[in-house]
């Protein structure tokens, strides 16, 4: 088999996590697989890089960021394949570059266009194990991008995708998909499948455990993705897949939790034909992620226009905004707000489904400040200081502890 592996930054976060990491690649080569490692960062590296940048300007150059973030994952690459050359496993590391990966021009959230396979096929027929650096590619002019924080998850369904790779194994430092966030409820439940969508709306909505777009990508596709640890690699993981592979569909799969959002309000404004398509046009020309969006009239005639946005991308959106400063009263950003979200493809056939997760929070007095719903799943904005009690409440209120 051609089993693509990825390996995250606290699986690479100490030199002895690497040689853990060479040890799991040995046995699978052992078994008498092909290999192809994805790599992430060491943790915590990829944020440091990050604060050096902002010791400068809280807008840097976005092309020199993208080269000062790939380096990291540069470097745990080249150290594996160090590790696995020394055991007598040949191997050899690839930027983005080498590896094929074109993506465009967006720097910092860029997108994959191709991936030219040769290099990797070559490297594989020679006998080694291919130890690709993450989260990165080069434009077709030659520069290098990154693919937007946990890329390197999109990097390894990508080569796997392009490669035809028989699995696509994301090992991390929990030993599958649980019911929400272990880190925050202990009493969470790993669960043995889960379809893509379902998957693509947890991680779409904070559990980043996968990173959003590699499982968009998995399923259009159609990798044979799984979720594992490198800690415990004996322990089989959680296995993404077709809906119609699940036998036994649960009405709610999982919880999740989104701190990084800014809720912004533009009050006052006149209320006039056209005013949201101005908005979020301009928005949308400055890549910026609008997530939840209500529009309310007040009494005075006036508008209140209410939204959600990463917070990454609060900077870039203040900057939008202030282009707008005279046609509202006021404009605010609140980032002590959470998104909380119960997501599950059960929801398509029950009633009630909502109304449940509404009056756990009510019971716990916790005030929702944003509803939005979708076929698949309900999400709700709520004081950040009850994300934690929200989230345990909410999964008790959907039995997803027994
Ligand atoms: P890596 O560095 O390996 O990419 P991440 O930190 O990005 O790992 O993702 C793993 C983390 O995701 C876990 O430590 C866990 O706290 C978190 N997580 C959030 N939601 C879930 C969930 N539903 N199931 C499992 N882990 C989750
Ligand atoms: N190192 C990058 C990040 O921290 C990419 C990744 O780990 O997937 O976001
Ligand atoms: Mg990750």
């Amino acid at each position: 088999m051609l089993k693509v592996l990825k390996f995250g930054g606290t699986s690479v976060g100490t030199l002895d996590r690497i040689q853990n990491v060479a040890q799991i690649i040995k046995k699978i080569k052992d078994e008498g697989h092909d290999v192809i490692a994805i790599v992430s960062a060491m943790s915590g590296e990829t944020n440091k890089l990050i604060e050096y940048a902002e010791t400068y300007t809280k807008v840097p150059v976005a092309h020199e960021m993208d080269m000062l973030l790939s380096s990291g994952e540069r470097v745990t690459s080249a150290l594996l394949s160090i590790a696995l050359n020394a055991i007598g496993y040949p191997a050899t590391s690839m930027s983005g570059r080498e590896a094929g990966i074109v993506t465009d021009a967006s720097f910092m959230k860029a997108r994959i266009q191709s991936i030219d396979t040769t290099n990797m096929k070559n490297a594989i027929k020679a006998g080694k194990v291919v130890i690709v650096a993450g989260f990165q590619g080069v434009t077709e002019q030659n520069r290098v991008t990154t693919l937007g924080r946990g890329g390197s998850d999109l990097t390894a369904v990508a080569i796997a995708g392009a490669i035809e790779a028989d699995v696509c194994e994301i090992y991390t430092d929990v030993d599958g998909i649980y019911t929400t966030d272990p880190r925050i409820e202990p009493k969470a439940k790993k669960l043995e499948k889960i379809s893509y969508d379902e998957m693509l709306e947890l991680a779409s909505l904070g559990a980043k455990v996968l990173q959003n777009r590699s499982v968009e990508m998995a399923k259009k596709l159609n990798v044979n993705l799984v979720s594992r640890s490198s800690f415990t690699p004996e322990v089989e993981g959680t296995l993404i897949t077709k809906e119609e592979n699940i036998m036994e569909k649960p009405l709610v799969s999982g919880i999740a939790l989104d701190k990084n959002q800014v809720r912004v309000g533009m009050y006052g404004v006149t209320d006039k034909p056209g005013i949201a398509a101005t908005i979020f046009t301009a928005l949308a020309n400055a890549n910026i992620n609008v997530d939840m969006i209500v529009q309310t009239v007040g009494v005075d005639g006036k508008t209140d226009l209410d939204f959600t946005i990463p917070t990454t991308d609060l900077e870039a959106c203040k900057t939008v905004m202030n282009t707008f400063a005279q046609q509202a009263r006021n404009i605010d950003y609140n980032d002590s707000i959470c998104k909380v979200s119960v997501v599950g493809v059960g929801m398509k056939s029950h009633t009630g489904v909502a109304s449940k997760a509404f009056t756990a929070l009510a019971k716990e007095n916790i005030n929702i400040r944003i509803i939005s719903t979708s076929e698949i799943k309900i999400s709700m904005i709520v004081e950040e200081k009850y994300a934690e009690l929200a989230v345990r409440s909410l999964h008790e209120a959907y039995d997803l502890d027994k």
